[in-house]
């Protein structure tokens, strides 16, 4: 049994939905597949729910208007049968008819909570895992959508490990069903009322970590992502031209590539897999032939050095010097829970005799932090950095990799903030400004691969 998980970038065209049909056609195991929004259709539903709350009510109509026939087109190209598409556009209509009042009650109360704003978000997932549904049914499979907005049972207060072990079991049962009845299902890759909210707890992969959920919950034998691009990459291909497919990455790799920016895969996405020992897959929607790269729990023996690059600019840097405390104990502690009370999460970490330089992504509650950290200490705050990182197990065995990196940076003039080697040596971190990252990237790919 296969779970697979069709990104935006899959659902985003007539053409490229063919290429879908066909995969889901071709497979000769079982399979429960999951499906993210047409792409861009999770950002036109988060700019409605600004406009709502903005009073624009014209606006709101249009672009309302303007998804119904976005997603009407994709349909008519795809399917001829009367009966499926009448039904399929029907449900178009009535989802986004709901939308619309939903989003006119909102601009009444004016203020969205998480729930609200998950309501609105899993209209992108309802909208395309009906109209894959119906693709696949026009095209002589058997295939039903299952919405997953009212699966999770509202008792839960916070997402913890048992929330997700129960949400699993839900899955599990669900699907079993769904499949002993030799339907595909088609799942929303949206998945209810996860407390504090999909958006806020999970983030924008939520469709990943929840077909990494249905995969745990199935013990399936394999989780296959599908994208635009044929596997992990060495480094972004929209910033490295020549960067090149990996067979294999280890987990714990891959969780840290997509902390550190790479967008092909979501760090959560990784953990349900992980626990479940369950091999997972990308692979490329528009070149399905390409073996894709495999995310296992441990690489025994590294070929490369280097495994890949990633870089995430939006990086602030808060450096702390305190002469009288730092050495004391419990002084970390003591930061950390500062920033961890503000919700504000530290990537970056750095000590000396008298400092501490951490880097955040979030600056929302800076100014409080600063406000407790003044008391004891002297901060001062550097915008517009960016984190960049190599990731690879050769790194841990071969010595000298760190003097590579730093004079190939210095013959670049690029200069580098603060650095982090983690004693697994699978990652060596660092900040530079910015408006060097991309450069750093693209000299540290030259020398490396
Ligand atoms: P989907 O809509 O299928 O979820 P995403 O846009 O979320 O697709 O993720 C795929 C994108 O991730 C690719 O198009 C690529 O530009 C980007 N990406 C960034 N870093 C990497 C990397 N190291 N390897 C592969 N893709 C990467
Ligand atoms: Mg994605």
């Amino acid at each position: 049994m296969l779970v697979r998980k069709f990104g935006g970038t899959s659902m985003g065209s007539a053409k490229i939905l063919a290429s879908v049909v066909q995969i889901v056609k071709n497979s000769r195991d079982k399979q429960v597949v999951v499906v993210s929004a047409m792409s861009g259709v999770t950002n036109q539903l988060l700019q409605l729910t600004e406009l709502a709350l903005g009073g624009k009510h014209k606006a709101v109509k249009k672009g309302i208007v303007a998804l119904l026939e976005q997603h009407i087109r994709v349909v008519r190209a795809m399917i001829s049968d009367p009966k499926i598409l009448t039904a399929t556009e029907r449900y178009f209509t009535k989802t986004l008819t709901d939308l619309t009042s939903f989003l006119e009650a909102l601009a009444e109360i004016g203020e969205l909570s998480a729930h609200s704003e998950d309501t609105i978000m899993a209209v992108g997932e309802q909208l395309s895992s009906r109209l894959l549904a119906g693709v696949l049914t026009a095209s002589g499979m058997s295939a039903i959508q299952v919405d997953l907005e009212k699966v999770i049972p509202k008792r839960f207060q916070t997402a913890n490990h048992n929330f997700y072990i129960n949400t699993e079991k839900k899955f599990a049962t669900i699907f079993k069903k769904v499949l002993q009845q030799k339907q595909i299902p088609v799942a929303t890759g949206y998945f209810g009322q996860v407390p504090g909210g999909m958006l806020r707890s999970v983030g924008r992969g939520y469709t990943d970590f929840c077909a990494a959920l249905i995969a745990a919950g199935l013990k399936a034998k394999k989780l296959e992502i599908w994208t635009d691009v044929s596997g992990v990459l060495t480094a972004d291909p929209r910033k490295v031209k020549n960067a090149q497919i990996l067979d294999k990455i280890s987990f714990e790799a891959a969780a840290e590539l997509a902390h550190f920016g790479a967008r092909v895969i979501h760090p959560q996405s990784i953990h349900p897999a992980i626990r479940a020992n369950i091999p997972v897959w990308i692979k490329n929607t528009f070149a399905p032939r390409d073996r894709g790269t495999e995310i296992v729990r441990e690489v025994k023996r590294p070929k490369r050095l280097v495994s890949s690059i990633t870089s995430k600019k939006g990086i602030t840097v808060v450096n702390i010097a305190s002469y009288r405390m730092l050495m004391q104990y419990g002084f970390l502690a003591k930061l950390f829970e500062i920033f961890a009370r503000h919700e504000t999460s530290i990537d970056v970490v750095s000590t000396s005799e008298v400092s501490v330089s951490v880097t955040v992504g979030k600056t929302k509650h800076l100014k409080e932090i600063i406000t407790e950290l003044k008391p004891f200490s002297k901060v001062s705050i550097a915008y517009q950095k960016a984190i960049v990182c190599l990731i690879g197990l050769g790194m841990a065995k071969q010595r000298g990799v760190a003097g590579e990196i730093f004079t190939t940076l210095g013959r670049a003039g690029i200069s580098v903030d603060l650095i982090s080697i983690a004693a697994n040596e699978i990652n060596i971190t660092f900040v530079v400004d910015a408006d060097k990252a991309d450069k750093a990237v693209v000299v540290l790919h030259k020398k490396f691969f």
